[in-house]
């Protein structure tokens, strides 16, 4: 019987889910950009354009394959597939856990999500029974079954884990460091219809829209997304590993891929980016070490936020186990503020839509978490700011990693940091009108009392931590006047209370 493949907007891989067997002169394809979503929430200008560029070149290309494509602009998704039968409808298993239930309720079909490398059913049955769900655990099994850096049934090198050598602090002379440039696609006809019609969204929605407007970073089409990973495999791989932890001001991204946009759009599967990387250590092209810190985030980290949000959903979003409820900083839209680390993060932000890994755990995410902030609104806010930004891995990231809020599911401790921590990994201090070693001086950074603060308010909920044995002993012995010195210095930075209204 032929069928009609419904596409979501972040499944554009025509070799996953329905359309991996559909077939073009028998088969239809419908997508749908609904205003709801567009007006859901503030988005970041480039995130936008983006997302809709994406979608529009994959309907164009699957026309080109000889696909009939309906592509509606609808109030709703529901809107959008009014004429079609129910019965026919096909998609793959939305990548949002709320979506689901609802698609069954409208009587369509769902075929498994095959995006990834450990579907929700290996992730389960890896899970059933552990007491614990390491993701060192986990990452071994997932290379050793696909062959990656593995030399029979034993990692490359006699090693699976080079942290040691990885995860360097910032070099003093940044100049030797700093990485070619990435990789940039040239604009077409549906990029610029794209920019018009979202220009009539924010004027006709009265859509809120962050960032710069600038051309496109990112890719939009598969051609695209292989030559952005071929560009990262041959310019940047070698040195991932000893720089990524680091943050330089002249150059936020340096050997970070950028390809987590376009593999969250399907546009890459993250098989293929391992076997990229796999294949380029046999060819005998790189140390081990940054291969090794690669595949950890692709094979390691992704799958295993996916395969978590899938065994914790719903009830993650609703955590909050150190019941912080503040309203996310005014700067964090705007990027007005005199914090260096905070404010050059940001623009890197307004440019990229997009920020390294340690801006958003150590920069933004810890100031979140020391100055209060409620995690599902800073998760909203990661929504819609960052390119990549989806409620599979948003959820698990900040609200479980950098938020603390499941109380250690994810973390087995806050990531919550000093200054000493950005001074050691980034270049932001130096010029920074704060000092970075001082606590309660008017001119001390605020990361230094908030970090105080933030432990003397959650004194109860981190007691039986053992990982934070050590400091809270530490905030035991202040004196009163110490104490009060960091409260006062504190207040300013903390979090106002949530607009609930
Ligand atoms: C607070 C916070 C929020 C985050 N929000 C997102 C998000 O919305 N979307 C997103 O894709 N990643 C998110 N991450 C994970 C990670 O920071 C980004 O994947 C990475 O910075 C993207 O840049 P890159 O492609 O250059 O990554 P690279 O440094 O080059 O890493 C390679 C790839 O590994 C994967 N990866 C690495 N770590 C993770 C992780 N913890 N979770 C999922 N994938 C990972 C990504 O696909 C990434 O492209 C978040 C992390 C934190 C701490
Ligand atoms: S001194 Fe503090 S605010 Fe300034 S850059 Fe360093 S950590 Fe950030």
């Amino acid at each position: 019987m032929a069928r009609t493949v419904l596409v979501l907007g972040d499944q554009l891989d025509r070799r996953t889910g329905a359309l991996k067997d559909a077939v073009p002169g028998t088969d239809r394809v419908v997508m749908v950009e609904s205003f709801a979503k567009l007006a859901e929430r503030p988005w970041h200008h480039h995130k936008l354009t983006y997302l809709l560029s994406a979608m529009r070149h994959f309907a164009a290309e699957l026309r080109d394959e000889g696909f009939d494509v309906t592509y509606r602009r609808e109030p709703t998704l529901r809107d959008g597939l009014a004429g079609f039968d129910p019965a026919e409808l096909v998609v793959m298993a939305p990548s949002r856990y709320d979506l689901r239930p609802r698609l069954e309720r409208w009587g369509i079909e769902q075929v498994p999500n095959d995006a990834y490398i450990a579907g929700e059913a290996w992730f389960a049955r890896w899970a059933a029974g552990r007491r614990t769900l390491l993701l060192e655990h986990f990452y071994r099994e997932v290379r050793a079954e696909h062959g990656w850096l593995m030399d029979g049934s034993e990692p490359v090198g006699g090693r699976w884990n080079y942290d040691q050598e990885n995860r360097r602090p910032a070099p003093r002379d940044a100049r030797g460091v700093l990485a070619s440039a990435p990789w940039r696609p040239t604009e077409d006809d549906i990029d610029a219809a794209t920019r018009r019609d979202v220009a009539a969204y924010e004027r006709d929605l009265d859509l809120e829209l962050y960032g710069e407007e600038t051309p496109r970073h990112f890719p939009v089409t598969r051609a695209e997304a292989l030559a952005s990973l071929r560009h990262f495999v041959d310019h940047k791989l070698d040195d991932f590993g000893p720089l990524q932890d680091v943050i330089l001001d002249d150059d936020p991204i340096l050997y970070h891929s950028m390809l987590s946009a376009p593999l969250n759009l399907g546009l890459l599967h993250p098989v293929e980016v391992c076997d990229a990387v796999d294949a380029h250590w046999r060819e005998g092209r790189g140390p081990p070490n940054s291969h090794e810190g690669f595949l950890r985030q692709v094979c390691g980290w992704r799958e295993y936020v996916w395969g978590l949000y899938w065994q914790r959903m719903p009830g993650w979003r609703d955590d909050n186990a150190l019941g912080q409820h503040g309203a996310v900083p005014e700067f964090f839209w705007t990027g007005e503020t005199d914090m260096n680390c905070v404010g050059s993060s940001h623009r890197d932000l307004g440019h990229y839509a997009w920020a390294n890994h340690i801006q958003r755990l150590m920069v933004f995410g810890n100031y979140g978490l020391i100055a209060g902030v409620d995690p599902l609104e800073l998760a909203g806010w990661f929504h819609s700011m960052f390119i990549d930004g989806y409620d599979w891995v948003m959820v698990p990231n900040v609200m479980g990693m950098s938020q603390w809020a499941d109380g250690g599911v994810m973390a087995t401790k806050p990531y919550a940091a000093t200054a000493r921590y950005v001074n050691r990994m980034t270049d932001y201090c130096g010029p920074c009108v704060y000092e970075p070693k001082t606590r309660t001086e008017d001119d001390s950074c605020p990361f230094n009392a908030l970090y105080w603060d933030f432990l003397d308010r959650n004194r109860a909920a981190l007691k039986g931590n053992y990982r934070m044995a050590r400091v809270l002993s530490q905030l035991e012995r202040f004196p009163a006047e110490e104490l009060a010195a960091v409260r006062a210095r504190a207040a300013p930075f903390r979090a106002r209370p949530a607009d609930r209204s």
